[in-house]
């Protein structure tokens, strides 16, 4: 099963910690908010991932279970 990282638009504040966590799959936009990677994430790379759910400071960065279409 694949998973995905989603932000929820209506917690994110914009701290921009994630990208400092997992720059390959986040960048910032010109006002600090996170531009995700869409693609599945890489098995190797699931574990920061998490972390970078965990630590998100506004809970609102997700890590979800999607079937492949
Ligand atoms: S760490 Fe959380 S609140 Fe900060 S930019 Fe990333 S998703 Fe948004």
């Amino acid at each position: 099963m694949e998973q995905r990282i989603d932000i929820d638009w209506t917690a994110c504040e914009g701290h921009g910690l994630c990208a400092e966590l997992l720059p390959e799959r986040i960048t910032l936009d010109e006002w600090g908010y996170p531009l995700v990677e869409g693609t599945p994430v890489p098995t190797g790379t699931i574990k920061r991932a998490r972390r970078a759910a965990s630590d998100c400071p506004a809970l609102a960065l997700k890590l979800r279970v999607r079937q492949p279409t």
